[in-house]
């Protein structure tokens, strides 16, 4: 008798690099040329670090326990207003001080933010 086996993937690729599956309310991302493994928590955005990419990060999410990439959403702040007195509006045609927020595809929770730097 023959037994089938539904395999199930244990890995996933992530920036050419072969990782195992984030646990439930952990996740990766890649930030200055390496990857780095954070832990989200329940109601609270994570704050990440200092970016230069608006790349979506790879997460398990705590309420709806999906796997996957986030979606992230570009938010203008008022560090980018403080730069455009500054700079009398020209900052604004760049995303310098903007933070981008990484959200669940599927139950929309705000999971980590990120600010931007150039
Ligand atoms: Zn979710």
């Amino acid at each position: 008798m023959i037994v089938k086996k539904f395999y199930k993937p244990r890995t996933i690729v992530f920036h050419n690099n072969l990782l195992c599956i984030p646990d439930i309310g952990m996740a990766y991302c890649f930030y200055n040329n390496n990857i780095k493994q954070i832990s989200l928590k329940i109601n609270k955005t994570v704050f990440l670090g200092y970016s230069h990419t608006k790349d979506p990060i790879y997460f398990n999410c705590l309420k709806c326990s999906h796997i996957g990439y986030s979606n992230t959403i570009l938010v203008k702040s008022y560090t980018q207003l403080i730069l455009a007195l500054l700079t009398c509006a020209c900052s604004l045609f760049s995303n310098i001080g903007s933070s981008i927020y990484h959200s669940c595809p599927i139950c929309k929770t705000k999971v980590a933010y990120s600010l931007l730097i150039y």
